[in-house]
Order: structure tokens, then C-alpha cells, then sequence
């Protein structure tokens, strides 16, 4: 489940019967650092307006070593992801900010394709050029759509690319994802 706000936005996936994964996305200034005995704390105040399950899940986050905190990066190698029979592959090469929740998904496809490419071209240098163009405009559909929702969420000003992506949105991205491609 995923509810939020322009200020902040929560997910609660559940682990176990008895464990809920409480993943929160907030704007802080850069050199935010959360107060390690604190943490707990300063994630429930950022998220004081979540009423029903966010806030009964965050009333039971009682540590705050329980609490990790990450800035949200993207990663964007523009030359070839492999030199010689060397590969660049997932968040290495192509990690997005977390909005489409597709980084493993995109890593685990990468390494698939890679099998595929390695068993179906005659040479190495092939099968590495192939599987680059095969995964490279996937990859990067989803790093700029997954960056376009961040800066719509946020309220940041978007390209007029990105507002095209916009359209598709996460639910027509599950759409484009699923299909064999
Ligand atoms: C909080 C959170 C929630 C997420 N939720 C989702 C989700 O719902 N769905 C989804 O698809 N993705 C999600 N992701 C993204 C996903 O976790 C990553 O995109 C994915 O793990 C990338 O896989 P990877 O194999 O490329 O890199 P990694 O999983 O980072 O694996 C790289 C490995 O290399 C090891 N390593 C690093 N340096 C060295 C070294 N020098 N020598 C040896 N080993 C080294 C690291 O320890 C690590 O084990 C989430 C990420 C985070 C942080």
C-alpha cells in the first residue's frame, strides 16, 4: 500500500505475519543526517499527517537503529556498460530513484537477458552489444519515469519529455513493463 502527500509519501509492504516493511520518501535540505538516537522520532514527525495503517505502523518503530536512512540517487552510465568481457549491469549502470520500485526487477532482467544474448550470438563482443540494446532503452524508461514522478510529487518543474512519460503513469508503466519485449 502507498498513500502520501506533496510532502512526504508512505509504503507499507508486509514482510512476514508479524513484520511490515514502513518505506517513507520526504525533501529534506542536503546536508540532512538523521540523529542516531533519535531516528524513530524525526521519521514520525515527518510523517504527523498519515492517519490508519502508516501511523499505526510507525507507532510500533520504537528503535532507532530500526530506522534507515538513504538520499535518493539515480545512476546513469552514459558509455557502453561493457568494456572487453567486463559488464556493467543494474543499479551500477542504471539505478533509478525509487518511485516505479523496478531497480531489482531491472538488475534481475539484466542478468537474463545477458544468458540470452551470451546463448544466442556468436561472439562475446556481439552478445554484449546486443544485450546493451536490448536492456539500455528499458533501463532508461524506467529511470525517467520513476525521475519524472519524483519531480511530480515534489512539485519540481518537469520537462516537457517527461510530462509526455507522465502520461503513462505507474499503472500504464506496469502495462508497458509486463509485456515480452
Ligand atoms: C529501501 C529500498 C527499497 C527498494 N524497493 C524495491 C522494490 O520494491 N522493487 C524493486 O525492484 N527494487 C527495489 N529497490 C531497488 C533494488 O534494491 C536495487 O535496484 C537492486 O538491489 C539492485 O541490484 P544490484 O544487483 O544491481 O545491486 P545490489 O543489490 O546493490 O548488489 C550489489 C552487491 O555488490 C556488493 N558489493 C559492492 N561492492 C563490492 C565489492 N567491491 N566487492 C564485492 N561485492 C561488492 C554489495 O554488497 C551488494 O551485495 C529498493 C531499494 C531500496 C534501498
Amino acid at each position: 500500500m502507498s498513500t502520501g502527500n506533496r510532502s512526504a509519501k508512505a509504503l507499507l509492504t508486509p514482510i512476514t505475519d508479524d513484520l511490515m516493511y514502513l518505506g517513507a520518501v520526504f525533501a529534506e535540505e542536503a546536508d540532512f543526517r538523521p540523529d542516531p538516537e533519535r531516528a524513530h522520532e524525526q521519521l514520525a514527525e515527518r510523517l504527523t499527517a498519515f492517519e490508519g495503517p502508516v501511523a499505526e505502523a510507525l507507532s510500533q518503530v520504537k528503535d532507532p537503529a530500526g530506522v534507515v536512512y538513504s538520499r535518493i540517487s539515480q545512476v546513469t552510465v552514459e558509455e557502453p556498460w561493457h568494456v572487453g568481457r567486463v559488464v556493467l549491469a543494474g543499479d551500477a549502470a542504471h539505478a533509478s530513484t525509487p518511485h516505479l520500485a523496478q531497480g531489482a526487477a531491472m538488475a534481475v532482467e539484466d542478468a537474463l537477458v545477458l544468458a540470452q544474448s551470451l546463448d544466442s550470438e556468436e561472439d562475446v563482443a556481439g552478445a554484449l552489444a546486443a544485450w546493451e540494446a536490448r536492456r539500455r532503452p528499458r533501463a532508461m524508461f524506467v529511470q525517467n519515469l520513476s525521475r519524472a514522478i519524483l519531480k511530480q510529487e515534489t512539485g519540481t518543474p518537469t520537462t516537457p519529455e517527461e510530462d509526455e512519460l507522465l502520461k503513462i503513469g505507474i499503472p500504464g508503466a506496469a502495462h508497458v513493463l509486463v509485456k515480452p519485449y
